[in-house]
């Protein structure tokens, strides 16, 4: 049943030590502030922060299991509007349905971290969280705060909104890494019981519920649990969760009808991608972070069970993500009307959505992707979307986040207009809905899985981050180094040293936005040729050889495609895979007066301000302001003054206090 051809790469990350510049102290920032902060979150000890009440949540369900007094202690709330916090006071569940997930995320960070860092104070900590995640377990195996605390018998019965399939998931996945990193076996032997459980619930089997997730994220997980145990039933859950969703009698329709509540309109049902079949799905829809942690785990499944069908279906779904729908940045789900995808090229700068979760869940689609095909295409998405709409979602110091990743803010404007409220002009110490911020922790820490993946015939670099990999290939162990600067300058070097000499394929990505670029090995030009993105080089490696890569870097300017409404007339700045912006701090106010023409030259500029960038320096202009008492009047000429413009890497905005921003600027000429 596994499909050995399609099974192309796999990332090893215990293999992969981040040597980066630019990452490895993102990463330490993480291990060292990050996860200490969001732990300090988790348990309400952050003043003026919004409330979490996660840990509490575990504590009263430990303590109610320990007593035996589950289901004894019903508070009668177990309906909720999906996407509403719930309070049901003293001893009751406090915070959204899916609040244990904000800890899973944050264990399964910690993991990841300790695959490079072994840190024993993290490890402790979270070695006490699993004791008391299990201590709130059911002998069923049975694991939801919210249902165990406020009415265990309503379990299963409102899978669409309440998220159980949802939390279930991201547990799974904290404990396969947790497993992974340390070896400890609790909390996955824990999630396996739950897994066996759901297993037993859930099925084609006339006696099992047809259900699936109303939050996508159980079917990756299991596939992680899947590939950790080998056992193929939990490949079998997942791709039945998969293939039920969408189908008629439409489940989430039926559940309604169950509970005597009015059923689901078509966009209801299409808000969490249950419209129709997958396989028959045209367009990412509904909630952006559901769609693509979808997505991702249809490509695990399709690579794994060697499914067409699937992968024709997952295509399909990315082209119509990054080449529709995708912000510049690799943000997506333009609309906060349902978190949501809308239509094509709908996708406006001010009152953007760009949900950090979202963009995260993006990376995780393209690297499903690269893992069955190394295709440039998929690589340039992943690279667009780390390091600039996941980046953005954190503060360079690691204690402020965004949920919502706008392209252009003017402070007064959201303040005054419940349009625009939504979008925050300034991070946040938290959230009560708080998914981004353990989930940017958890894609930094496992930034070594994303950089380059291999098999038995073939090592391939998907991002020239600075690195050293392990590998081995056709029998032998290879050594792959990758030093450079990047994503300041172009010049990589790669070191690959085999035990002993080895006939394979190493490639490397050549990202679409570099129009030149030079490759030597061991000193000698390279003529190699490009394949889907990746420069190939087939041949026998022995040790010291090395490959030196130099991409041209130029600052571009950018314009988007004219069915882009909100960018018409408008161009941004990029250099490398950076997408930068204008900020306040420099530039002044009213950046909507600024103009730039599209061939302007740059000076690009080392600081060591913002922890160290890039700026960009040009001439552009500033539109004379017309001011009277008339509010409209013949149109007249305009004036213009030339002012200096300093561009600054959007990832890196807002840390400088409040002030307006924008990627995109008014185009001159
Ligand atoms: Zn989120």
């Amino acid at each position: 049943m596994i499909n050995k051809e399609l099974f192309s790469t796999e990332p090893d990350t215990s293999k992969v030590r981040v040597t980066d510049s630019f990452w490895k102290n993102r990463m330490e920032i993480v291990r060292t502030k990050v996860l200490p902060y969001e732990w300090e979150a988790l348990n309400d000890r952050i003043e003026g922060a919004s409330t979490s009440h996660a840990v509490e949540n575990f504590k009263i369900a430990a303590e109610l299991t320990k007593k035996g007094l589950v289901g004894k202690n019903d508070k009668g709330t177990t309906k909720t509007e999906g996407a509403q916090a719930v309070d049901t006071g003293e001893g009751g569940f406090k915070g959204f349905v899916f609040q244990d997930s904000d800890i899973a995320k944050w264990l399964e960070a910690i993991a990841y971290t300790l695959t490079w860092h072994k840190d024993s104070d993290l490890e402790k900590t979270a070695d006490e969280v699993i004791d008391l995640v299990c201590a709130a377990q059911q002998e069923d195996g049975y694991l939801d705060t919210f249902y165990i605390i406020n009415g265990i018998d309503k379990k299963w019965t409102d899978l669409k909104n309440n998220h159980e399939l949802y939390c279930f998931g991201h547990m799974l996945e904290a404990a396969v890494a947790y497993y992974q990193a340390t070896g400890k076996d609790k909390l996955l032997n824990a999630m396996k019981k739950y897994a066996d459980y759901i297993d037993s619930m859930f099925g084609p089997e006339a006696e099992k519920r047809h259900g699936y997730p109303g939050h996508e994220e159980a079917e990756l997980a299991l596939v992680k649990l899947y590939n950790v145990t080998k056992e193929e039933k939990y490949l079998n859950l997942a791709k039945y969760f998969i293939d039920e969703r969408g189908k008629e009698p439409n489940y989430f329709t039926e559940e309604c009808k169950e509970r005597g509540e009015k059923i689901p309109t078509i966009e209801d049902l299409a808000y969490h991608q249950a419209h129709k079949p997958v396989r028959e799905q045209e367009a990412a829809i509904g909630h952006a972070v559901r769609a693509v942690y979808l997505y991702t785990a249809m490509a695990d499944v399709a690579k794994l069970t060697e499914d067409k069908g699937l992968m024709d279906a997952c295509e399909r779904l990315w082209k119509d993500v990054t080449r529709r729908q995708m912000y510049i940045t690799g943000s997506i789900g333009s609309s906060h009307l349902g978190e949501a995808f809308t239509f094509d090229y709908d996708l406006p700068n001010d009152a953007v959505y760009g949900e950090t979760c979202a963009a995260i869940g993006l990376a995780f689609f393209a690297k499903r992707m690269l893992g069955i095909a190394p295709k440039g295409e998929y690589g340039d998405v992943l690279e667009k979307v780390l390091y600039n709409g996941i980046l953005s979602g954190i503060s360079l110091d690691g204690t402020r986040f965004f949920y919502v990743n706008p392209l252009e803010v003017v402070p007064y404007k959201n303040h005054m207009d419940a349009r625009f409220r939504h979008v925050k002009t300034e991070r946040q110490k938290w959230f009560g809905c708080a998914c981004c911020p353990p989930n940017i922790a958890r894609i930094t820490a496992d930034l070594g899985s994303y950089i380059s993946s291999s098999n038995d015939k073939a090592f391939y670099t998907h991002l020239p981050i600075g690195a050293d990999s392990e590998a081995t290939i056709a029998g032998v162990k290879v050594e792959v180094s990758v030093t450079g600067n990047y994503p300041w300058d172009g010049d990589i070097e790669v070191k690959i040293n085999p035990e002993t000499p080895v006939s394979f394929t190493y490639g490397i990505r050549i990202p679409s936005w570099c129009d030149s670029f030079t490759a030597e090995f061991n000193g000698e030009k390279l003529n190699a040729s490009l394949n889907d993105g990746y420069l190939l080089v087939n041949r026998e490696f022995k040790k010291g050889d090395v490959l030196k890569l130099s991409l041209s870097m130029e600052t571009k300017i950018i314009e988007a495609d004219s069915r882009v409404h909100a960018d018409h007339g408008k161009i941004t700045v990029m250099r490398g895979p950076v997408v930068y912006c204008l900020e306040e701090a420099d530039n002044g106010r009213d950046l909507y007066l600024l103009s730039l023409d599209a061939d302007a030259s740059f000076k690009v500029s080392k600081e060591t301000e913002l922890g160290g960038i890039n700026a960009l320096y040009t001439t552009g202009y500033r539109e004379v302001k017309k001011e009277d008492d008339r509010l409209y009047r013949p149109a007249g000429a305009i004036e213009f003054e030339k002012t200096k413009l300093k561009f600054i890497p959007y990832y890196a905005w807002n840390n400088r206090g409040e002030g307006e921003m924008t990627v995109w600027v008014q185009r001159k000429s």
